[in-house]
């Protein structure tokens, strides 16, 4: 078991900062993921922590020791790329027992430690193909018991199932899990896909030109984003303009296209009065007859076991909302009918910018 220090980590390629002054620490035993979107430093943070670039500045901790400048190859970290990098040549057994022939693991371990990571992957019984006899999520597996049969404490995966396709993502998803939990192992996970993110971490740093935006749990992040880029990122949601009319200490009351709305949800240097932005998901409103925010159903995307309706609202006609609509076929509203709606004040999510 392993704790993960960042202090101040940052990374200089030539004039490109790909990294900007990085503090984090990964419990020991955590399932943590690195989400952003594409340039914004994921692998570059994974690849100091696994030992295969050096930071510009800063300093690295694994539990008290400082690993900073310590070569890969003594980090105990096995990782996992999204182009799985096996040996087309080697069989599935040989390339998991690369790495510790490359240790001096005697053969007889070797062969039991070899067995045990393919039987955790359940790939046991494909041992003696080779990468082109096998699909892209069996490739996947064999990566991962590559990753796995050096024991590490800490496991760092790069964009593992992006080659994958969505079902088989799926499952991966849940046995990825299962697999770092009951190794006890410290996990490092970079994607950019959110829902990946929200359905895995225990813990999730979001990532935004090389540095941390938003720290938390995956139901934190959602649905208590502090800025409009978390908010957009996490999934869909309305960004409402508002004004600040009255604020107690636990409320404030604000103007908005939709009407009057309370929000129990905001930034603790929330000023006493002015224009705010508020986050409301499409699944935070809910059908009230005489409820507040009064509309029309524009369009009705029918998505199966729930609708999207855009809803032009009676307060202020070029104001459109997103609105999640869950229900049975055949019942629900239709394109032209009047609705009305409420919101719960912790749902409507004031921003700090
Ligand atoms: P991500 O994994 O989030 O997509 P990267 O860490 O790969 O992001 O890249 C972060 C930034 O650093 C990008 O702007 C990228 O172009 C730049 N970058 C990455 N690797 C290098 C490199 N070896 N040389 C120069 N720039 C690089
Ligand atoms: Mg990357």
């Amino acid at each position: 078991m392993t704790q993960i220090r960042m202090d101040g980590l940052v990374k200089r390629y030539g004039s490109v900062t790909a990294v900007r002054g990085v503090d984090l620490t990964i419990e020991s035993g955590e399932l943590f993921f690195l989400l952003g979107p594409s340039g914004c430093g994921k692998t570059t943070l994974l690849r100091m922590i696994a030992g295969f670039l050096e930071p510009s500045e800063g300093r690295l901790f694994f539990g008290e020791r400082d690993v900073t400048y310590l070569p890969a190859n003594k980090r105990q970290t096995g990782m996992v790329f999204q182009s799985y990098a096996l040996w087309p040549h080697m069989t599935v057994r040989q390339n998991v027992g690369y790495g510790l022939e490359v240790r001096k693991v005697p053969a007889a371990q070797r062969d039991q430690r070899v067995t045990e990571a393919l039987e955790a992957v359940q790939m046991g019984a494909l041992g003696d193909r080779r990468p082109n006899e096998l699909s892209g999520g069996q490739q996947q597996r064999v990566a991962l018991a590559r990753a796995l049969v050096v024991e590490p404490s800490v496991v760092l995966l790069d964009e593992p199932l992006s080659n994958l396709d969505a079902r088989l993502r799926q499952s991966m998803r849940a046995e990825i899990r299962r697999i770092c939990k009951s190794h006890g192992l410290t996990g490092v996970y970079v994607t950019h896909d959110q829902e990946e993110a929200l359905s895995m971490a225990d813990r999730i740093a979001l990532l935004r030109d090389g540095q941390i935006q938003q720290c938390g749990t995956p139901e934190s992040l959602y649905s208590r984003p502090t800025s409009r880029f978390t908010a957009e990122f996490l999934g869909d949601t309305n960004l409402v303009p508002a004004t600040i009319r009255d604020r107690t200490s636990g409320e404030v009351t604000l103007d908005t296209p939709l009407g009057t709305l309370t929000s129990t949800a905001m930034p603790p240097d929330l000023p006493e009065a002015g224009n705010v932005t508020c986050s409301i998901r499409p699944e935070a409103f809910t059908p009230q007859p005489g409820g507040p925010i009064g509309g029309t159903v524009e369009r009705k995307m029918y998505l199966g076991e729930r609708s999207l309706l855009s809803v032009q609202c009676q307060a202020a006609p070029d104001t459109t909302i997103q609105v999640l609509e869950l229900g049975e076929t055949g019942k629900g509203t239709h394109e032209g009918d009047a609705v009305h709606l409420s919101v719960a004040p912790d749902q409507v999510v004031i921003l700090g910018d």
